[in-house]
C-alpha cells in the first residue's frame, strides 16, 4: 500500500475536475473539412487504443477522485463495435452521475431506445446545416437524412438534444438563422461553436482575426431574433446560453478559440490512445495507456493524475504557449474528441 490517500481532484488554480471526456475512437464515417482530411488518414491500429476494460478502469479511478460526468466523443463514438454495452457497463460505476455523448448522428438513431434505458439524459449532435448540399459539401458525405432521423428520435425518447454548429466563413453562415429557428418549436439548445484552425479548416486566423467569432455570432442572432436574455450558467460550461421570447429552446455560443471560459474549466480529456489532455489546447501531458500496461497499480494512477494537473496551464493561450515547436501545429479534432 503507498501513503497516498485519494481525495478529489483539484488543479494546480483550484479547480475541480468533476468531468471526463473520453475519445472512444479516432475514426469517423464523415470527413468534416474542418476535423479530417478527405483521404489519407491514419488511423490508430487497434492495439494501439485504449480496450474498454481500460476505460472503464480508469472511469473508476476518476470516479473515486471526484469526476462525476463522463462524455464519450471521437471519431464518431458509434463507429467502435459494442458502445452501448460498454456505455451501460459504464453507467453502473458508482460515482458517476452523468453519462452522455457527442455524436455526428448517423448511426446513433437505432441506439436511441439503449441510451434512453440506460439513464443518458442528454446528447451533444453535431449538425452545421439543414442544407443536404451544404451538409454533403462539409462533412464530405450525403447523411443529412439519417442525422435528421437521430435529432427526432432522441426527442422522441425524451433525451435533451444539444446541437452543435460550427460557424465557418463562406460555408455556412446563410445556415446560422435556420439552425437558431429550431428552438422556437423545439425543446432543443441549438450551440454555435467559433471554428478552430485545427487541421488546416477554412481560415488561418488568430482568435483576434476569426471572421465569425463569439462576437459577430452574437450580433448576428441578436439582428434577427431581438435582444438575447443571458441565461445563468453551470460552473463549467463553455457555452454562453440566451433565452428567445416564446422559444421552446435556446441559442448558445461557444467561444471555442478566443476561449472566453478557461477560468472555470473542470475537464479531463482522454484520446483514444490513452494520452491525457489537461487543456484542448496543450500536446498532452500524461501516457495513460503506458502505465495501465506496465502494470500501475490504482494508486500509482491516481498520483500520476494528480501530479499531471499540478501543472496545468491557466486557459488555453498558456496552454498553447507551453506546446513545443515541433508541436505548435494542432492535431485533428477527432483524436481529441472536441
Ligand atoms: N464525431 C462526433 C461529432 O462530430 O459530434 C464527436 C467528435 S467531434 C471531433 C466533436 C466536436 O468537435 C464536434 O461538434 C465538431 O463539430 C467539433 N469540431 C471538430 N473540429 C472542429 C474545429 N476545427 N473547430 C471547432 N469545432 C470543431
Ligand atoms: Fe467526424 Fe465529428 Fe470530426 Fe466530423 S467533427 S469528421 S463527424 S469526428
Amino acid at each position: 500500500m503507498s501513503d497516498f490517500t485519494p481525495s478529489a481532484l483539484f488543479d494546480n488554480h483550484g479547480r475541480p475536475l468533476e468531468y471526463v471526456r473520453l475519445a472512444v475512437t479516432d475514426r469517423c464515417n464523415l470527413r468534416c473539412f474542418y476535423c479530417m482530411p478527405e483521404e489519407g488518414i491514419q488511423y490508430l491500429p487497434k492495439r494501439e487504443l485504449l480496450s474498454y476494460e481500460e476505460m472503464e478502469r480508469l472511469v473508476s479511478i476518476l470516479a473515486g477522485l471526484g469526476v462525476r460526468k463522463v462524455r464519450l466523443t471521437g471519431g464518431e463514438p458509434f463507429v467502435r463495435r459494442d458502445l452501448v454495452p460498454f456505455m451501460e457497463r459504464l453507467s453502473q460505476i458508482p460515482g458517476i452521475e452523468e453519462l452522455t455523448l457527442t455524436t455526428n448522428g448517423v448511426l446513433t438513431a437505432p441506439h436511441v431506445p439503449a441510451l434512453a434505458r440506460m439513464g443518458v439524459r442528454s446528447v451533444n449532435l453535431s449538425l452545421d446545416t439543414l442544407d443536404r448540399t451544404r451538409f454533403a459539401r462539409i462533412t464530405r458525405r450525403d447523411e443529412l437524412p439519417r442525422v435528421l432521423d437521430t435529432l427526432y428520435a432522441l426527442l422522441a425518447a425524451d433525451i435533451r438534444v444539444k446541437i452543435n454548429a460550427v460557424v465557418m466563413d463562406g460555408q455556412n453562415t446563410e445556415d446560422l438563422l435556420p439552425l437558431a429557428e429550431l428552438t422556437r418549436e423545439l425543446p432543443v439548445d441549438v450551440r454555435f461553436i467559433e471554428e478552430m484552425p485545427f487541421n488546416g479548416g477554412s481560415h488561418e486566423a488568430t482568435p483576434a482575426t476569426l471572421p465569425w467569432n463569439h462576437r459577430r455570432i452574437h450580433e448576428h442572432l441578436e439582428q434577427h431574433f431581438g435582444a438575447l436574455v443571458p441565461e445563468a450558467g453551470r460552473p463549467g460550461d463553455t457555452a454562453a446560453h440566451y433565452a428567445v421570447a416564446g422559444h421552446q429552446g435556446r441559442l448558445g455560443i461557444i467561444a471555442a478559440y478566443s476561449r472566453t471560459f478557461c477560468g472555470s474549466c473542470n475537464r479531463i480529456r482522454l484520446t483514444a490512445e490513452g494520452g491525457v489532455k489537461t487543456c484542448l489546447y496543450d500536446q498532452g501531458v500524461l501516457d495513460l495507456r503506458a502505465l495501465l500496461r506496465s502494470g500501475a497499480t490504482d494508486d500509482e494512477i491516481r498520483q500520476a493524475l494528480t501530479q499531471a494537473f499540478r501543472h496545468r496551464a491557466a486557459n488555453g493561450f498558456e496552454a498553447e504557449q507551453r506546446r513545443p515547436v515541433h508541436q505548435l501545429s494542432f492535431e485533428s479534432m477527432s483524436t481529441i474528441g472536441g
